[in-house]
């Protein structure tokens, strides 16, 4: 025995299975836990049994099994709803189905939760209060929600390079989502950063549209897995570099025109011309709205305790990539999610939250579980559009999008519930840019999402980005008088 080892003896004899401090051999790290009775519950507003935060495969599959308990169980999406799944195409090692479009994956998930009475909410939490019990959590339109137990499966996002022109450029050709913008590069060079299973994808992705595409991977080797490497050598376009390093990215103030490489074994940095820069250099877990009332290892992914989805506070749990740094597949997702709920179904129970219990705390629901959403109409002819933006009275939004753009049908039930907020001042329509051509010519529809603000028949904006449901208020209200 060290002597590391030997203190850590003494310590844990002493004070360790007390305090729990620290793991001692043998011994089960357990959650902070404050304190927790139905009394407290009486004066408290807005309360939901179980609420999920994030509705990718971990947060789906949580949500289903928490209201096939028979738990009132709201999902509050994130501004991605599906997650990192409905900016793929085919997926064909999801279990059970040979070949499967990511997005189409996302929708049954989807639709099977809500069978079973799975409530969406499609809003980001911004903050939560884990200090009490019940635990508050604060969306971004200021609401606050009272959970009886909450699992994180907000997932993780992409990693950026930090380089100069990166930020710069975001939106005009530096990208994480080759699926969403690889038509824009139509018989063009691109490059992808990046070596893992990830930037395979991205290429593989462009390759029917750019004329070439190159790898940049920092390293000797990739850490692709092996099938889809030999996938990679089967195009013809695609082409990699092994050890460069992008230095920065170069445009022309409007979009990329190149990225300065730097070669790491001769030294040499030169200038490649591409239009696009597509970043495939892995994912950071979002545990922003945390606060650091959780705790995450060195990483920055949330720590489970033992061989469960608990986190270091009772009650709260974790699935999917958002704790896991290892795995990091949707089928793994899909098991987490499943112990989650598992796991809180236990923290209720043991609590004494019996069916009983809940029938009389419902009249303390949270009132808006159903969240308004209209059906916005859909547009198909340039002449019914044309008649629309010349005799709307007031505020006009057109939605444009498209079945096979992620972020536009991620944006989609914002603008649903945008549209029925704000019912009595702005009209909503969407076009579906795959159909109506003849409308795409008309009004020069290059990218999408696109919304176009009209005002009693006049173009007041045109807005090119992906919006949540707190930003499209934000940015429609700035057009009411
Ligand atoms: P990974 O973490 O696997 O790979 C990230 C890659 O980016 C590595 O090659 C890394 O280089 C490189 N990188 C990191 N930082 C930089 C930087 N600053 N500059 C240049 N390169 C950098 O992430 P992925 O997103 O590719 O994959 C995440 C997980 O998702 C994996 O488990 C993967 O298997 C899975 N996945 C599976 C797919 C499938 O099965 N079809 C598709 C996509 C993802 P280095 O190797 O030198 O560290």
């Amino acid at each position: 025995m060290d002597i590391k080892s030997v203190m850590m003896a003494i310590a844990c004899a002493l004070v360790g299975g007390i305090a729990g401090w620290f793991v001692c051999p043998g011994q089960q790290l357990r959650a902070w836990e404050p304190p927790i009775s139905h009394e407290l519950l009486q004066s408290v507003k807005n309360v939901i049994p179980v609420v999920v935060i994030g509705s990718g495969p971990a947060g789906l599959t949580a949500g289903m099994y928490a209201a096939r308990f028979g738990y009132k169980t709201l999902v509050v999406t994130g501004d991605k709803p599906g997650g990192a799944l409905t900016e793929t195409t085919w997926v064909e090692n999801w279990s059970g189905i040979e070949k499967q479009l990511g997005p189409d994956i996302m929708q049954n998930l989807q639709a099977q939760a809500a069978r079973f009475g799975v409530e969406f909410l499609y809003d980001v939490v911004a903050k939560v209060d884990f200090s009490k019990w019940p635990y508050a959590l604060e969306l971004e339109d200021g609401t606050t929600l009272h959970a009886l137990t909450v699992i994180i499966a907000s997932g993780s996002s992409p990693r950026k390079l930090g380089v100069p022109g990166e930020n710069e450029y975001w939106g005009k050709g530096v990208t994480t989502c080759a699926v969403c913008d690889a038509p824009f590069h139509k018989g063009k060079d691109v490059v992808v950063i990046g070596g893992g299973d990830s930037a395979v994808e991205e290429s593989l992705q462009l390759a029917p549209y750019a004329r070439s595409v190159t790898l940049l991977v920092r390293g000797d080797t990739m850490r692709a897995a092996a099938t889809m490497k030999k996938r990679l050598e089967a195009v013809d376009n695609i082409s990699v570099i092994y050890s460069v390093e992008v230095q920065k990215i170069i445009g022309n103030d409007d979009e990329v025109t190149g990225v300065e490489i730097l070669n790491k074994k001769t030294k040499e940095v030169f200038t490649k011309a591409v239009s696009g820069v597509f970043l495939a250099i892995g994912h950071d877990p979002n545990t922003k709205m945390l606060g650091g009332q959780v705790e995450l290892d060195d990483h920055g992914y949330i720590v489970t305790l033992g061989r469960s989805q608990q986190t270091s506070v009772a009650g709260v749990f974790a699935a999917g990539d958002v704790q896991d740094p290892v795995y990091k597949q949707a089928n793994a997702s899909v098991g987490y999610g499943t112990n989650a709920a598992i796991d809180a179904n236990s923290f209720l129970q043991h609590h004494g939250f019996n069916s009983e219990v809940l029938r009389n705390l419902e009249p303390q629901y949270f009132e808006a579980f159903l969240q308004d959403r209209i059906e916005v109409a859909k547009i198909e002819n340039l002449s019914d559009l044309k008649e629309l933006i010349e005799n709307t009275q007031g505020l006009l939004v057109v939605d444009y999008y498209a079945p096979t753009c992620p972020s536009c049908m991620q944006m989609l039930p914002a603008v649903e519930a945008v549209a029925a907020d704000l019912k009595d001042n702005v009209t909503f329509v969407k076009v579906d840019t795959s159909e109506s051509m003849d409308i795409v010519k008309e009004y020069k529809v290059a990218k999408i999402p696109l919304l176009m603000v009209y005002s009693n028949g006049s173009l007041l904006a045109r807005y090119n980005q992906a919006m949540n449901k707190h930003e499209l208020t934000e940015f429609i209200s700035s057009f009411i008088e």
